[in-house]
């Protein structure tokens, strides 16, 4: 591997959504991931959720990558056979002043093309589902769930199928740009290093996406923003068979504690937003539950305190601070054939196989 056309850093959903999209006969693509298998990082800690894209603002990236993410997601779960349900999802207000928030949602989700959008009334819910408590309710259809490990073996193995190496236990260390491309300089499990050329360079690296950006001059910074869940046990499966959420904060920090299903009928919660020093620390306090427990119960009434236990974590990297308002998805060439896609948090995957086409369409000019 003394001289590549295509470097993917990072074997994540995005990365590798990156690598099936751009794969062609003669084009020699290298996959580098640090960790022992693909899939390891923010990609296997998240919702699973397929979302329908009114929250992000109009013309985000987040919001045009998410609307035609959606469709392409379902196009190919369906395609090939990779588990997904479209169970939909209602954003509910729990209390008067909130009507407003939903009112919003449903102008800017229009804004953002997502047109099967409806608000429904209360008598509406309770026959839709008779088990939660709200005053009125943003009704998405088109959302849904999906198993992202089945996703990401999908994306692999389509960049497997041509000239494409995928290799573990490798972590970028250094990059330098020279001619015909970037020297790259990578420690295997051993503390081995080896350096190689690669003419194109795609950093699809999540919480360290930043990092090697700046490998190459970049100035970003990432905050990583952990999400912890709540498991809900004890309580009638079934009990609920949409995605609840309540109306998020005006931030977009977070969508505030929501209520997934998974493909399992498994309730959870979560995820919260909690700032945290940059370690990627996936311990779930138990405390953490009557916070839980004290915000779901707000629109879940049939919830009791037993039914809430910690589960699992997830770390978003961000590029909006505790104090800042809403940053997008940064997808740029920032050097002559180096793509860095950096601060990819929710709803990332969502939009990934629209990003991997929209960097497709930067590297190709198409
Ligand atoms: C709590 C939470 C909930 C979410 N819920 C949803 C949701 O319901 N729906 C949705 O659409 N999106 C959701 N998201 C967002 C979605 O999970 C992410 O956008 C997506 O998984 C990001 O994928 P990635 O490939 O960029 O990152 P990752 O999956 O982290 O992949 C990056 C890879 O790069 C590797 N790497 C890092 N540095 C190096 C290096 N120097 N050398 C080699 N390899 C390196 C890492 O080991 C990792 O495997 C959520 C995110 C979080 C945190």
């Amino acid at each position: 591997m003394e001289r590549v056309d295509v470097t993917v850093i990072g074997a994540g959903v995005i990365g590798l959504a990156i690598a099936a999209e751009i794969v062609k006969p003669g084009l020699n693509v290298y996959i580098l991931e640090k960790n022992v298998n693909h899939g390891g990082g923010i990609s296997s800690r998240n919702s699973e959720v397929i979302h329908g894209g009114m929250y992000y603002p109009e013309t985000s990236l987040k919001a045009t990558l998410c609307v035609s993410g959606r469709q392409m997601l379902y196009d190919l779960a369906a395609r090939f056979k990779i588990p997904h349900k479209k169970i939909g999802k209602l954003i509910v207000a729990v209390k008067p002043d909130e009507i407003a928030d939903i009112e919003r949602l449903h102008s800017n989700g229009r804004k953002n093309g997502v047109t099967s959008l409806s608000i429904l009334s209360k008598q509406q819910i309770a026959k839709m589902e008779p088990n939660i408590k709200a005053y009125t309710a943003l009704y998405s259809p088109e959302s849904g769930i999906i198993s992202a490990h089945d996703l990401m073996n999908y994306y692999l193995a389509c960049a497997l199928s041509k000239k494409t190496s995928i290799v573990y236990h490798t972590k970028v260390v250094q990059i330098e740009k020279e001619a015909g491309g970037y020297r790259l300089f990578t420690h295997n499990a051993k503390g081995e290093s080896f350096e190689f050329n690669s003419a194109i360079v795609i950093n699809a690296a999540g919480l360290e996406s930043d990092t090697i950006a700046n490998m190459i001059g970049g100035n970003y910074h990432l905050y990583y923003c952990k999400g912890n869940y709540c498991g809900i046990s004890g309580v009638k499966q079934g009990i609920v068979q949409r995605l609840i959420y309540p109306v998020p904060d005006k931030k977009h920090i977070g969508l505030g504690i929501h209520l997934t299903i998974d493909l399992n009928g498994r309730l959870k919660l979560g995820p919260d937003t909690t700032y945290i020093p940059r370690v990627e620390n996936y311990n779930v306090k138990a405390e953490i539950t009557d916070c839980f427990y004290q915000s779901a119960r707000k629109f879940l009434p049939f919830l009791k305190e037993e039914n809430v236990h910690p589960d699992m974590a997830g770390i978003r990297p961000k590029l909006q601070g505790p104090d800042d308002d809403f940053r997008d998805f940064v997808i740029k060439e920032d050097s002559p054939g180096f793509i860095n896609l950096v601060g990819i948090e929710s709803p990332g995957l969502t939009a990934s196989p629209a990003i991997a086409r929209y960097v497709k369409n930067i590297l190709f000019h198409f």
